[in-house]
């Protein structure tokens, strides 16, 4: 066979066709810092394992936390086997560039918490959140009480489910 006019490099490829060895892996990536805006050059040895399992850098001028999107393909499945705080955690306020809620809201999560164990009285948990709060509820039949925790600017997680999670 004789090639006339090689024109598979001017096709335009579908990007899910490229088999993953032929995707570059990037080693090295420019950033500048989300916080104070220093411009950093970062491996991916300078990184470790963060929230949601993604890799993370801290900033070396102001100490902040920021995952390197350009290493992505280095990102952990996060389940009970592997999870540890505080390293896979994130504060609430921070990731999500999160909103503070005002007091007035969050009484009205309370009441509304109540409202569903008056309805649902087989319930023992109710929840509800946004911006940079959380409110849990926990009904105590037994001391005939309702717990309240108001959980501002916290840290959570998100932890997969492995084999013995399933019912
Ligand atoms: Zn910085």
């Amino acid at each position: 066979m004789k090639v006339i006019s090689n024109n598979y490099k001017n096709q335009p490829r579908n990007p899910h066709q490229v088999p993953e060895q032929t995707k570059r892996r990037v080693e090295k990536v420019k950033i500048k810092c989300e916080n104070c805006g220093s411009i950093l050059e970062v491996s991916r040895e300078d990184t470790h394992t963060g929230y949601l399992g993604l890799p993370y850098v801290t900033c070396p001028c102001c100490n902040y936390e920021m995952d390197i999107e350009e290493f992505e393909d280095d990102a952990i499945d996060i389940c009970a086997s592997n999870v540890k705080y505080p390293t896979h955690f994130t504060v609430s306020s921070k990731e999500f560039k999160a909103i503070e809620i005002s007091n007035e809201e969050i009484n009205k999560w309370i009441q509304q918490g109540i409202e569903y164990f008056r309805e649902n009285k087989d319930e023992y948990y109710y929840f509800t959140g946004s911006g940079n709060a959380l409110v849990h509820i926990y009904r105590f039949d037994g001391d005939e009480e309702y717990y309240v925790v108001v959980s501002k600017d916290y840290e959570s997680s998100d932890v997969e489910f492995e084999e013995e999670d399933y019912a």
